[in-house]
């Protein structure tokens, strides 16, 4: 998954964070990508938080689309 801003031609930085889903609370494999310059930053941290906060894995992804 990516996250964050990825410039074009820029190098981009893999890490693992643990997500879990924020409806069922499944644990999600959270390999995430983003780039190397916003690494790190304070509005990468923010905004992995939020990422974190309202993460919805692919299934509760589908029953909410569903359910609308
Ligand atoms: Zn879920």
């Amino acid at each position: 998954m990516r996250i964050g801003k990825i410039s074009e031609n820029e190098k981009k930085v893999r890490f693992n964070v643990e997500i879990y889903c924020t409806n069922c609370n499944k644990k999600v494999p959270g390999g995430l990508l983003t780039g190397e310059k916003y690494y790190g930053t304070e509005s990468f941290k923010k905004e992995l938080e939020l990422f974190k906060k309202t993460y919805l894995c692919g299934i509760c992804r589908d029953k909410k689309r569903t359910s609308k």
